[in-house]
């Protein structure tokens, strides 16, 4: 083994040791590194092409702040590309009120044109009062919000729509779906997740989907982004923390972990070559696009409105 020292290669000193490569970092190298994977991320997967309008998916939070500077730093010279923010308010107390705060600076930092929207605006709900209704509160804010995202970015014209799930979150997708055997959803992780053609679905594509969640606080931090970093209130899915704490053990335990369950992914996936055989038709009620009748959102608002108040 090599003799570790607490430097990074180039001599300054360092902040991270990367575990699977037995390397330590500086705040510098570090962010160079994670620049070179969104790059290679972006370019292999052909995520980004000629005149694309990229509808960047904001919270506030580390991950997708990291993601927003790491578009302007990489293509802010691309006179062909048009980047914009949009962020949505789920109405959870003042939990992302906060966060739009950052965010707010940060596009006003960048120079970035932000949008912003609300569950209360375009669904008539808020997740406090979904909350009141029902224990599956994450299930609901996950489908209104995706739903939301795909309809926003359509309308403010995006050809594509930008969301920061980094290498943690992909992992854990990945071992839940095999935990549920939902090979539907299974089928839709990847970097360009759901590579459907559809005139009213925005392509989603995921470039941090290399880079570890701890790594991408670092870059935040390091590159003195603003960010919020409160944990929503209601974020107690239990498979999702169980599956974190995991992946994290076994990350500990056996370093590379996690990127070897995703890389384990995508050769799957290419070998069933699955992936953009889904076709989508447009939801009966409100016109957006589903592989069922009724789509997600509505199906959900429906139940909610049935259920009585406890
Ligand atoms: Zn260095
Ligand atoms: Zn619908």
């Amino acid at each position: 083994m090599r003799d570790l020292t607490k430097k990074c290669a180039c001599g300054r000193p360092a902040i991270l040791l990367r575990r699977y490569e037995g390397r330590y970092y500086c705040d510098h190298c570090l962010s160079k590194q994670i620049e070179k994977s969104f790059k290679k991320t972006t370019g292999k997967n052909h995520l980004i092409k000629k005149n694309d309008k990229i509808c960047i998916a904001l919270s506030g939070g580390k991950d997708s702040s990291s993601l927003l500077y790491l578009f302007w730093k990489v293509f802010r010279q691309r006179r062909d590309l048009k980047i914009f923010a949009l962020i949505i308010d789920e109405g959870i107390g003042n939990y992302r009120k906060e966060c739009i705060k950052e965010a707010e600076k940060l596009c006003k930092k960048l120079g970035i044109k932000l949008y912003k929207t609300s569950f209360k605006k375009e669904l008539g709900i808020t997740i406090d009062k979904v909350a009141k209704k029902t224990s599956k509160t994450c299930t609901y804010c996950g489908v209104f919000k995706r739903y939301l995202l795909n309809k926003k970015a359509r309308e403010l014209g995006a050809t594509k729509l930008a969301v920061a799930h980094n290498l943690d979150d992909e992992a854990q997708a990945i071992i839940m779906n095999v935990i549920r055997c939902d090979l539907k959803r299974f089928e839709r992780l990847g970097p360009i997740p759901g590579v459907i053609r559809d005139k009213k679905f925005v392509p989603r594509i995921k470039p941090l989907r290399q880079i570890h969640e701890k790594e991408l606080y670092l870059y935040a931090a390091t590159n003195s982004l603003p960010f919020c970093s409160k944990e929503c209130p209601y974020s107690h899915d239990n498979v999702r923390r169980d599956v974190r704490k995991l992946i994290n053990d076994l990350e500990e335990k056996y370093p590379g972990t996690k990127i070897q369950i995703v890389k384990f992914y995508d050769a799957i996936i290419k070998k069933l070559a699955i992936q953009k055989k889904g076709k989508l038709g447009h939801c009966k009620k409100c016109g957006e696009p589903t592989n069922q009748e009724i789509c997600k959102a509505c199906e959900l608002l429906e139940r909610l409105k049935n259920t009585k108040k406890d």
